[in-house]
């Protein structure tokens, strides 16, 4: 069982089945998910991302800077974490969301403290803003966080549980890793399942990845108990 967690949570998670936006029932899902965890005795740190509504690269063009771009996501994900925030909370999940980008009237910045105090009374805690500079993305904030949270572990979910050689939705014949070392994620090309920024980050520090499906039921539960889900890298 570990103590506490950093689960990343992506926007494309956040919308559900639609396009882009925010999917009320998906996060109600996600909410239940988290409280069976919290409940078991683990701490839940989550990292959004902000892909439903925008991502910096993508709308970065002639006329757009990258940086611009960069800060509309980050303004993305603190979106994501207002509303993930009210939805776990009347889903009965005592939450609190900071943001790394400065806005006042809109979230409470994220201090180590602050965050520190809202886990000690058990509260989930929601970042928003990645590490609120450009050229990032969540996930490598999200390994930041853990280990300035002193999360035991980073649970990154994807659509599929776990790593695979090949994607498995194009090739029939990929196969999953139950393991994987650091080293073996930076150095194949195939596997791009967090940016090499994030897996050097962990990998200097040692702090495990569990790469997990976030809607096999029960599944965030069983990774922060320490249950073999998905592929772990470490
Ligand atoms: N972003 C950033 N710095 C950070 C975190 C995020 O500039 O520390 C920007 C970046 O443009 C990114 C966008 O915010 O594309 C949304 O985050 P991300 O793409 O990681 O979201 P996800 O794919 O997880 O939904």
């Amino acid at each position: 069982m570990y103590k506490r967690i950093l689960l990343k949570l992506s926007g494309e998670q956040l919308q559900g089945e639609q396009n882009g936006g925010f999917d009320t029932d998906r996060a109600k899902w996600i909410a239940h998910e988290v409280k069976t965890a919290v409940q078991a005795g683990t701490q839940v740190v989550i990292m959004v991302g902000g892909g439903n509504y925008a991502r910096g690269a993508q709308l970065a063009n002639d006329a757009i800077q990258r940086i611009t771009g960069d800060y509309v996501g980050m303004l993305a994900t603190m979106m994501n974490a207002l509303t993930l925030e009210d939805v776990f909370n009347h889903q009965g999940l005592d939450t609190r969301a900071l943001t790394n980008v400065k806005s006042d009237q809109v979230l409470d910045q994220f201090t180590h403290r602050r965050a520190m105090s809202h886990l000690a009374k058990n509260r989930v805690v929601i970042v928003a803003g990645g590490i609120g500079r450009p050229f990032l993305t969540t996930d490598t904030a999200a390994v930041s966080l853990a280990l300035e949270l002193d999360c035991d572990a980073v649970i990154k979910t994807t659509k599929v549980d776990g790593v695979y050689s090949a994607d498995p939705a194009k090739d029939p014949g990929a196969t999953k890793y139950d393991t994987l070392s650091y080293d073996e994620v930076l150095q194949n090309p195939a596997i791009a399942v967090m940016d090499k920024a994030a897996i050097g980050l962990a990998m200097e520090q040692n702090k495990p990845v569990i790469v997990c499906d976030l809607l096999a039921a029960g599944n965030v539960a069983r990774a922060a108990a320490g249950e073999a889900v998905g592929t772990i890298i470490s």
